[in-house]
């Protein structure tokens, strides 16, 4: 794959690496050459030193993986970075163990008008379901909120509730629900966006959110200082994603501003990553405002910075019974959850999306969100003719049997994240695995009768929801075990679950051509691991850490 070093001095070379390209044509080499943030040749340390100039930055590998830079395809910048700052509840278990760890931090943030926690289990008080009475014990006098990981149910204590309007309850849009108490008062659960915006906007962070929660713009307009303290947010989370040797982005809520902020930040000192916004569709909204979208999509479409998707929610989460399946839920007889759109609103939604050549993602985890949303992309290649669309759903965290060979047929994307099955990663077996049933384990987070079936499986953490840390993905999509013997065997092998965050990645962007493999001609995005992936144990994967990401040529993170 090389070829002659004389006149072409690189700008750097990584040598002494198990460089693997993820490309069959040339599956490994030991060096790499960049020049002009693209890679120039790839082979054996001898060929790639002929490209060393006096300028020329030599990386040493050291003998440890060099990679495609990871494409996390399903992720949220914003609100990722935000929550870098607020108090990580991921592991907290029992009433003890709750109350230390806010009554350690409440101090450490003395002028916040809302104390925020964050990745706290739907079990952390075992079986018990949370109350505000819990919290109000923890810390009666300063307003708190605690956000589950999935970031679809929050608690609240009392000042909580109190200062947000919301204690005697408040009448909310399909999916959301203030959860009432016998008393005629909030419980302190709230389940859903509409529920709990009120309480997490006191937090100062409405803005934020607004990519999520309505795909809206700030009103009023952000002040200069505003605005520089949100560009500060999306840097905090850009270096965290370099850090974890991703070099691009794909983020699942957006707006305008968002787009905004990034495009100073590119003008200011430069992107570290590559970041694809797209405009977020929500369900009181008019088909016309595609239009917004159709304008993003014009307007943003560099190799750093690009939109061109439509974002969509179709349903909820298992562990809110918000889910939306075909058969009722093993632990709910008489539910089925609720839609967040009409089956027909989808359709003509899906319809209007594609036929502006428009990308479409839907966050769809029910196996009857996952139904509906594919009866869509059905309906839109009908109505539109076959393209090359690769619209995509989102977490599939249950399927049947009937729509599995549907993703294949219709060129939809699976977008699956290794860290969420219950008992996987952080995420605890109960309640999900009861309220999913045994019946319909085989075919829930059903990665390998997905790809077996000839879909496009693209992975992703879901940040905030899970760790950013593609590793921890790679690590648990090869060690994933099923709930039950007789349940197929889901694993990945090394390395499809490194394609899943590469090739796959690049493929879901429409971008195979250009990145997500280590060739010639392709971007200078690659990542150096501390180890050589291949020769560490499935249960040692977590010790290999990224050393140094290149994107662009540049130099993101170094260790
Ligand atoms: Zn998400």
């Amino acid at each position: 794959m090389s070829v002659t070093g004389a006149g072409h001095n690189a700008d750097l070379i990584v040598i002494n690496g198990r460089v693997l390209t993820i490309d069959d044509d040339n599956p490994t080499a030991e060096a790499v050459a960049v020049k002009d943030g693209a890679i120039i040749a790839i082979g054996s340390r001898a060929s790639i030193e002929e490209f060393k100039g006096p300028a020329t930055k030599v990386i040493d590998a050291k003998g440890g993986s060099v990679l495609p830079g990871f494409i996390e395809a399903h992720m949220h910048l914003f609100s990722g970075g935000a929550e870098l700052a607020h108090l990580q509840l991921t592991g907290i278990h029992g009433f003890e163990a709750l109350q230390k760890a806010i009554r350690d931090y409440a101090p450490t943030r003395p002028d916040a008008k809302m104390l925020v926690g964050q990745g706290v289990d739907y079990t952390v008080l075992g079986s018990e379901r949370v109350t505000r009475h819990h919290l109000d014990a923890i810390l009666p006098d300063r307003p708190f909120c605690m956000a589950a990981p999935d970031h679809h149910t929050m608690w609240a204590n009392t000042k909580a509730l109190e200062m947000a309007g919301i204690l005697q309850g408040r009448t909310l849009g399909p999916g959301n629900e203030i959860v009432m108490d016998d008393d005629g008062l909030a419980a302190g659960e709230l389940r859903e966006g509409e529920a709990f915006g009120p309480v997490l906007d006191l937090a100062g962070e409405s803005r934020v959110r607004l990519g999520l929660s309505t795909g809206g713009e700030p009103d009023p307009m952000p002040t200069a200082a505003e605005r520089d303290a949100d560009r500060d947010i999306m840097r905090r989370g850009l270096a965290w994603c370099a850090r974890h040797g991703i070099t691009s982005i794909q983020n699942m809520d957006g707006n305008l501003y968002q787009l905004e902020l990034l495009a100073e930040i590119e003008a200011e000192e430069g992107l570290p990553c590559r970041v694809k916004i797209p405009f977020h569709y929500k369900n009181f909204m008019t088909l016309d405002m595609l239009d917004k979208a159709s304008g993003m999509a014009e307007s943003y479409n560099s190799e750093w910075l690009s939109s061109g998707m439509v974002k969509v929610f179709y349903d909820g989460v298992l562990d809110s019974w918000t889910a939306v399946m075909v058969e009722p839920y093993a632990d709910r007889p008489d539910w089925v959850g609720e839609p967040l759109f009409t089956p027909q609103q989808f359709i003509d939604l899906a319809v209007a999306a594609d036929r502006r050549g428009l990308q479409i993602a839907v966050h769809s985890i029910g196996d009857g969100a996952v139904r509906a949303v594919l009866d869509g992309y059905e309906a839109a290649q009908k109505a539109n003719g076959k393209r090359d669309s690769r619209h995509r759903v989102e977490h599939i965290e249950v399927t049947t049997t009937s729509d599995v060979p549907r993703f294949a047929e219709l060129g939809v994307i699976a977008s699956m994240q290794p860290p969420h099955p219950p008992g996987a990663m952080d995420f605890p077996l109960e309640p999900t695995v009861s309220r999913i049933g045994p019946a319909r384990w085989p075919l829930s987070y059903a990665w390998r009768t997905l790809k077996d079936a000839g879909a496009h499986v693209v992975f992703a953490s879901d940040w905030p929801v899970s760790p950013i840390d593609p590793i921890l993905g790679i690590q648990a999509a090869v060690l994933r075990k099923p709930w039950a013997e007789s349940d197929p065997d889901q694993s990945f092998s090394l390395h499809e679950a490194i394609a899943g965050y590469t090739i796959e990645g690049a493929y879901a962007e429409f971008a195979e051509h250009r990145k997500g493999t280590l060739r010639s001609g392709y971007m200078a995005d690659l990542v150096v691991l501390s180890m050589d992936i291949e020769n560490t144990a499935p249960a040692d994967l977590h010790k290999v850490r990224p050393v140094t990401t290149i994107c662009g040529g540049k130099i993101t993170y170094q260790a």
